[in-house]
């Protein structure tokens, strides 16, 4: 990657447009983007610069081409590679990350990132014709810090699956499905499978609002076919994280209010997991990996020998100015 190496974690900013319940409402926008620079305004005082910043018209194909394909070419060199969307719910990271990817979808421009990435990667594999390639995907859910399997086929009877450190291959789920894949379709049809098995509880705010991490993991081993001492593995995590939002705005109780408390912890990890590998000041120092299911299943993909992108994605809306200043900051200690 060129002069990429050694930066851990990119951060794309990503404003979506104004939705129609937005333009019903009257709201107004409260974002100004500043042109040609990766920077954006709040309110017309305070601005944030990242290393990249798309506003609402950019299109699914620009985030793709600008900060996610980078991330390809490392893939076939031995790095592992992370994308994760943040931000609150209705803020775009599904819409982003083309988790809700159906096939009847296929060559519209709406196409988000992993659906992109699965065909980019199988075009990849095509032209590597001395190259043996074995890949397998996995899909699960963090839940609760529990982790769930989005690929297996009765989840009733799952068992249970626990976090493992492999010497060969690095942070491994015991108990995981892992489907081999051998083409862009196969993957595409875990993809959906385990859409369709996600836990969605509705909230105050978004009656589909995700208030789980669902991360959706390819990897993949190469063997040189003259010479099969010459292999290394790789893998690709593409994660759509839960609601950054805080909890008061969804009116959670109960069950959903335990529920909104553990998610945090892993977004918060999350945080200090990034800015503790962002800081120079404290090069091999203590990561945080271990104090959330989340980070901890992700240890070996960010930082070290990997690429992170993180997506943080807002609503331009005045309504949701609050969280959004949240998202802008989370994502600026993020750099
Ligand atoms: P989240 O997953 O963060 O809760 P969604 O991805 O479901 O949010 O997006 C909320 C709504 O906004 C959806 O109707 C989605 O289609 C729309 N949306 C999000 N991002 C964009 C975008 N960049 N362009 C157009 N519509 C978008
Ligand atoms: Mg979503």
């Amino acid at each position: 990657m060129g002069k990429d190496e050694g930066i851990p974690v990119r951060v794309a900013l990503r404003c979506r447009p104004l939705v129609q319940k937005e333009i019903n409402e009257g709201c107004k926008t409260c974002l100004a983007f500043v042109p040609r620079e990766p920077q954006v305004i709040v309110g017309n005082e305070k601005s944030f610069t990242y290393d990249f910043v798309f506003d609402p018209l950019a299109e699914q194909e620009e985030v793709y081409n600008t900060a996610v394909s980078p991330l390809i070419q490392g893939l076939f060199k031995g790095y592992n590679a992370t994308v994760l969307a943040y931000g609150q719910t209705g803020s775009g990271k599904t819409f982003s990350m083309g988790g809700a990817y159906t096939h009847d979808q296929e060559n519209e421009p709406t196409v988000g990132v992993i659906p992109r990435v699965v065909k980019a990667l199988f075009q990849e594999i095509e032209q590597r014709a001395d190259w043996e390639f074995l890949l397998k995907v996995s899909y699960l859910e963090i839940y609760n810090e529990e982790i769930l399997d989005l690929l297996y086929a009765s989840r009733d009877k799952a068992c249970p699956i626990s976090i493992r450190e492999d010497p060969k291959e690095g942070i491994k789920i015991c108990g995981l499905t892992e489907r081999d894949v051998k083409t862009a379709l196969d993957t595409i049809s875990c993809l959906e499978q385990g859409n369709s098995s996600r836990t969605v509880a509705s909230t105050a705010m978004n009656s589909q609002s995700s208030r789980s991490h669902a991360i959706f993991t390819i990897s993949i081993e190469q063997k040189k076919r003259a010479d099969k001492n010459n292999s290394f593995r790789s893998k690709l995590h593409l994660v759509d994280l839960a609601g950054s939002e805080r909890q008061k705005k969804t009116k959670a109780e109960g069950d959903r209010l335990k529920e909104g408390i553990s998610i945090n912890r892993g977004l918060l990890c999350l945080g200090n997991v990034i800015s503790a590998l962002g800081d120079d000041s404290k090069k091999g120092g203590f990561v945080p990996y271990r104090d959330s299911k989340l980070t901890r299943l992700l240890q070996d993909s960010l930082g070290g020998n990997s690429h992170t992108l993180m997506i943080a994605c807002v609503s331009p809306a005045d309504s949701n100015m609050e969280e959004t200043v949240n998202t802008l900051r989370y994502a600026d200690r993020a750099r």
